[in-house]
């Protein structure tokens, strides 16, 4: 049977997955736990043991996360860092995409300006004093490893607590709050008790579980990958490594990003092209020694759930550079934008200002979303979801929860006044 038609006829499909059982099974097999009349498995009600409590919990560890982490737990929060694999750094370190967009702003004369500061500037600078991030151009390229270790050093400094190994599958929530996070990991399925959530899984995967308003934003699955031996190739572009450099394989597009079946079948294909493309190549003069560094940890997917936010950042306030009086960071721009019925050409563009409000969910009081899921319009997708407008919102996510945590109010009642003078002590920008 066809797995997307499995996956959509629920009862139906499940019927045909139990015919389709391998003999062997079936055979020694003598009972099956029932189905029920939508033809779903019943899980057993289970008590489920409380391990942790944090005032803040941020879920994912990307860019988005990691900034929120840091950013909520510098201003005194307890914070603990929910991450499924065991770095941090999300796509940024684990998909091989090492140049930071959106940090630097393109301008008509050719000269850039710096946009994004605070938590993404202090990184960039730690970077810099080991020698592992390159400025050529108007991307900032990083060595991964340098910053996974970076980032969890930042963690460390700012008193952050980080679990990895879970990944976090469901909330629970009373009056509409959420009050605890339940995660799967090596030591079974637990619950972590908590006054605030920070959605930075990239996917928005709260959003589904609160049955909040999001849109699904389908988009281009592909990877970024690093080769060594390498610097005479023609091939990619510089890392801060001598001999290493950094591949794109555009992929496919338009791939749902959220079927699992869909991003095994995407990564295994896309793996078996990178060692191929490898293999060619070294049959290349002078490309004898060109080697595979790695193949990446993550599936390069660009967008999934978009936040539908109490008031998404709009193509026209992206454009004309809106003033927003909540305005939470700015970022840079470094794409042609499509606008009323024309192009921007990137050079031509303004810095852009975020909202707060695009990072509100309509609905649960204390969520806050961050990363490539915040809330802004289809045609922005681009520039939302780059590495340097990601640390923006995950910068801001934390000072907000943080000060939403410390006055007891919640993600609406909070002061935008103190927020914003909180992100300034925090060396964030807030105007162009
Ligand atoms: C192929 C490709 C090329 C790109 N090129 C560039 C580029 O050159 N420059 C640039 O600036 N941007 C680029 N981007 C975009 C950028 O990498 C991402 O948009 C950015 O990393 C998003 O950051 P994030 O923190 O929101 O999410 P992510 O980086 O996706 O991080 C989310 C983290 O959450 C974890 N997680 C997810 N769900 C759960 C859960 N339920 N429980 C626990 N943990 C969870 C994940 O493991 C991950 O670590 C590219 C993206 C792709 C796919």
């Amino acid at each position: 049977m066809d797995r997307r038609l499995f996956l959509k006829t629920g009862a139906a499909g499940l019927a045909g997955l139990a015919l389709a059982k391998p003999e062997t099974q079936a055979k020694t097999q003598t009972s099956h736990t029932p189905l029920d009349t939508q033809g779903y498995v019943r899980e057993p009600a289970r008590r489920i043991p409380v391990v942790d409590s944090a005032d803040v919990v941020v879920i994912g560890g990307g860019p988005a996360g990691f900034a929120a982490a840091v950013a909520a737990a510098r201003e005194g929060s307890d914070v603990l860092l929910l991450e499924r694999l065991y770095f941090l750094g999300g796509l940024f370190t684990g998909c091989g995409v090492t140049p930071i967009i959106n940090m630097f702003h393109p301008s008509e004369n050719g000269k850039s300006r710096q946009a994004v500061f605070g938590i993404c500037d202090e990184l960039c600078q730690r970077l810099n004093e080991a020698g592992m991030i390159s400025w050529e151009g108007i991307r900032p390229k990083v060595d991964p490893e340098a910053t996974k270790y970076f980032m969890e050093d930042f963690c460390a400094g700012a008193g952050v607590r980080i679990l990895y190994g879970v990944q976090a599958a469901q909330v629970t929530q009373s009056g509409g709050a959420i009050d605890s996070v339940i995660v799967e990991g090596k030591s079974g399925r637990v619950a972590i008790r908590c006054r605030f959530v920070i959605d930075a899984s990239g996917d928005g995967d709260v959003l589904e579980w609160t049955g909040e308003d999001f849109t699904i934003c389908q988009n281009d699955i592909g990877a970024m990958w690093r080769i060594g031996n390498a610097d005479n190739s023609g091939k990619g572009s510089p890392t801060p490594v001598k001999g290493v450099r950094t591949m794109h394989t555009a992929g496919e597009k338009n791939q749902d990003g959220l079927d699992m079946y869909n991003l095994t079948r995407i990564q295994l294909k896309l793996r078996k092209k990178m060692w191929e493309d490898v293999a060619q190549w070294r049959t290349l003069e002078g490309n004898e020694d060109l080697y595979l560094v790695d193949t990446p940890a993550l599936v390069g997917v660009r967008t999934t759930r978009v936040l539908d936010s109490v008031a998404n950042v709009t193509t026209e306030g992206a454009a004309t550079g809106k003033v927003y009086p909540d305005v939470i960071g700015i970022t840079g721009g470094e794409s042609n934008l499509k606008y009323n019925g024309g192009k921007i050409l990137k050079n031509k563009r303004l810095m852009w200002q975020i909202p707060y409000s695009s990072l509100t969910p309509r609905h649960v009081p204390n969520l806050l979303v961050a990363g490539r899921c915040f809330g802004f319009e289809k045609e922005l997708t681009y520039d939302a979801r780059e590495i340097g407008t990601c640390l923006v919102t995950g910068q801001a996510a934390g000072v907000a929860a943080s000060l939403a945590v410390a006055r007891r109010q919640s993600n609406r009642g909070i002061d935008i006044s103190e927020l914003q003078s909180r992100l300034r002590a925090q060396h964030v920008k807030l105007e162009a």
